[in-house]
């Protein structure tokens, strides 16, 4: 089968699949909706498994070197009695002992100008709205906008990568189930000033009733969350932004004043509804689904972004030899497939332990407690626990196939 891939969505997962695809010799053209790639308040952290995939297709050390960022080594807790160190990152990998925290509104365009110069087609402003079929029901391209006008292409293949609340998903008839998460958030950045303290870009902050995360992507500012219960917006909102730059003066006194000089509002904070989904399938006949739109994960350990690249990663070594030497649909389809019997496991032990995490983390918010459950207390007391866990947390991602590698 001779073809092109047509991904729908140029988030992480998209716009690497894209990468991979064209620098794998595979004709591809990526399809996003937005007119750019900025965005604010994703998922920015990439893990040390993710680093060490990037640095094997030689894209670590420019992406380092050429895009601002955060390295994080320590994901940290702060409590009124004392600071836990969760996870320790510093003995996680050799080449890159830390997290790093980049804006995607940085990382996806860089990648992008790679992808297009191995020759992929990257259409902004491009909206999917159905697809292409043939008689048998077997997905054959798609129909999009630009602006008001219709396109079509066909497609060897349709890769649903457009996030949480996936068109393309919808559109095959795959049903989306929630597991069940139990806390939002709300997100804020205010300037940060050289002469701040120095946190580790990664920690949060107990307080009653919830958490409050720091983090620093090194774009110049403070990101600031406010975990709530899950649903609490309106009631938050009724109860006006006092409340919340209260909490903040509480554990953080420097950041106060420049929060209570930006925030008027609570609708001037970025509301993200945790969700923690699963879906029936992650295939159809000539479509496979990756990413947020596949499995949604909680923010919580910041793992979305990575999970949505080890997809892409996996998908493209699944994908490159079939597609190169034309194979037939049913052997285009059997590769895509085998992305899902590799991840999902994987992917779905990870959504039962945040689904455990969030509801403990909700029973303590609810009966006042604030700090870690007890068995956290012990385990950060045994020596070399935050060390192990950050091998535990860790996002394995495949070596490239040597047809991509060598590029
Ligand atoms: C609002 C929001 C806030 C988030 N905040 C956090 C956070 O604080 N911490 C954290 O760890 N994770 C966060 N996440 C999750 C994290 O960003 C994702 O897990 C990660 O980006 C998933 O990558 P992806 O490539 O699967 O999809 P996404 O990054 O969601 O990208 C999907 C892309 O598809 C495009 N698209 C959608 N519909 C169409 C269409 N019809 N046609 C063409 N393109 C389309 C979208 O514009 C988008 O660019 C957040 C996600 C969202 C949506």
């Amino acid at each position: 089968m001779d073809g092109r891939v047509v991904v729908v969505g140029g988030g992480p997962g998209g716009v690497l699949l894209t990468y991979l695809l064209a620098r794998g010799g595979v004709a591809v053209t990526l399809l996003e909706a937005r007119h750019d790639f900025a965005r604010r308040f994703r998922g920015d952290t990439l893990a040390p498994g993710v680093l060490e995939y990037l640095d094997d297709l030689g894209l670590a050390g420019d992406l380092l070197a050429e895009v601002p960022h955060r390295r994080s080594d320590m994901f940290r807790w702060h409590t009124p009695e004392k600071t836990y160190e969760l996870v320790d990152y510093r003995g996680a990998s050799r080449r890159f002992p830390f997290y790093a925290l980049i804006p995607q509104a940085r990382f996806l365009p860089w990648l992008a100008a790679r992808a297009e110069a191995y020759g992929a087609q990257v259409r902004l402003g491009a909206r999917f709205s159905s697809f292409l079929s043939a008689a048998d029901g077997r997905v054959t391209g798609v129909e999009y906008t630009v602006e008001a006008t219709t396109h079509r292409l066909d497609a060897a293949l349709v890769v649903g990568a457009d996030g949480r609340s996936s068109k393309v998903r919808a559109a095959a008839g795959i049903e989306a189930t929630e597991l069940g998460a139990s806390l939002d958030l709300l997100w804020f950045a205010v300037e940060r000033h050289d002469d701040d303290p120095a946190y580790s870009g990664l920690d949060l902050f107990a307080r009653p009733g919830g958490t409050i995360a720091l983090l620093d992507q090194g774009a110049g500012e403070w990101q600031v969350g406010w975990s709530i219960p899950a649903g609490s917006y309106a009631s938050v909102r009724e109860a006006g932004v006092g409340p919340l730059v209260d909490a903040v003066a509480a554990v953080l006194p420097w950041l106060a004043p420049r929060l209570r000089a930006a925030l008027s509002a609570v609708t001037d904070l970025t509301l993200l509804p945790v969700r923690i989904m699963t879906v029936d399938s992650w295939t159809r006949p000539g479509l496979v689904l990756i990413g947020d739109a596949a499995h949604v994960v909680s923010p919580v350990g910041g793992n979305g972004i990575n999970l949505a690249l080890a997809d892409a990663a996996e998908l493209a070594n699944q994908l490159v030899g079939p597609l190169r030497a034309g194979s037939s649909a049913a052997a285009v389809d059997e590769a895509a497939g085998r992305l899902e019997s590799v991840r999902r496991p994987g992917v779905e032990a990870e959504q039962r332990r945040q689904v455990r995490t969030e509801q403990a983390a909700a029973q303590r918010n609810a009966a006042g407690v604030v700090g870690p459950p007890t068995v956290l207390r012990v385990l950060t007391a045994i020596p070399g626990f935050s060390r192990l866990a950050a091998r535990r947390s860790g996002v394995t991602v495949p070596a490239p196939v040597p047809v991509i590698a060598v590029g």
